[in-house]
């Protein structure tokens, strides 16, 4: 489905991304997780092809978007190809993101109007269905200090998903948020997992990662150290992940 190989990322003299390779499956919910400036973001940003990459192959449903000959030259796909790839990724960031200025539905609808082009009429219904199944019927005239922390990242998932991706990335979604609204946040992903949306979530939520994920990545220092089922790197018996894990007791 989507398929990293061998990736590099250097910001100036530091490799942040030094060789990593990472299948996504159709349907599969990867867990990342991993030290603070282990380069998790950074690998997110490569996957979504929002960062440039300095070694290294992706390709979405065996399209190349980027690949790297023998001789270390990068070659990304053309724009109109790299735009179509992209369309398929949506990004929900810990911050949330959202327009200021803008209502909960204009939020949602924005892109999907004046980006897709789509019909108004038919991405407003659409939006009341994502606002319903969010458990926000009553917010779309709200604006996005009126939320809560909560209830704005249910928004920002709700306007991701309005694009229709195939696969949905989220980079900390629960970070900036209190435990009690960590958990709804949590609850929309499970439901979005129960559904079959692919997805990739780098996260501080280790049970989360245990229960939800099909997949679980570990990074350090730009590298993964181990990768597979959630029960066999829980249960990892490497000296770095047990100390990782440990600071979570
Ligand atoms: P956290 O858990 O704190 O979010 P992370 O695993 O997401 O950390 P990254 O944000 O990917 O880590 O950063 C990895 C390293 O790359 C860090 O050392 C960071 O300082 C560096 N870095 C990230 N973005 C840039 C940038 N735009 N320019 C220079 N260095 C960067
Ligand atoms: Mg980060």
């Amino acid at each position: 489905y989507l398929e990293m190989k061998n990736v590099k990322k250097n910001f100036g003299d530091l490799e942040v991304i030094k060789d990593i390779s990472l299948t996504v499956r159709q349907g599969e919910v990867v867990a990342v997780i991993g030290p603070s400036g282990s380069g998790k973001s950074t690998l997110l940003r490569c996957a979504t092809l929002l960062e440039s990459m300095d070694g290294g192959e992706l390709s979405y449903l065996g399209e190349k978007a980027v690949y790297t000959d023998n001789d270390g030259k990068v070659t990304y796909a053309g724009a109109d190809e790299l735009r179509k790839i992209r369309s398929n990724f949506g990004l929900v960031f810990q911050n949330f993101n959202l327009f200021p200025h803008f209502s909960v539905m204009k939020n949602i609808m924005d892109a999907p109007v004046r980006v897709q082009k789509r019909n108004k009429k038919e991405v407003y219904e659409e939006a009341k269905q994502l606002l319903d199944q969010m458990g926000l019927s009553d917010k779309e005239n709200c604006y996005p200090y009126q939320l809560s922390g909560g209830q704005q990242q249910r928004v920002s998932i709700a306007r991701a998903l309005a694009l229709k991706p195939k696969v949905l990335f989220f980079d900390e979604p629960t970070s900036a948020l209190d435990p009690e609204l960590t958990g709804e946040i949590l609850k929309v992903i499970k439901d979005l997992a129960a559904r079959h949306m692919t997805m990739v979530i780098v996260t501080h939520e280790m049970n989360f990662a245990r229960n939800v994920a099909n997949h679980v990545v570990f990074m350090e220092n730009g590298v993964i150290v181990e990768q597979g089922e959630p029960e066999v790197l829980f249960n990892s018996t490497n000296p770095r992940m047990k100390d990782f894990f440990g600071k979570f007791h």
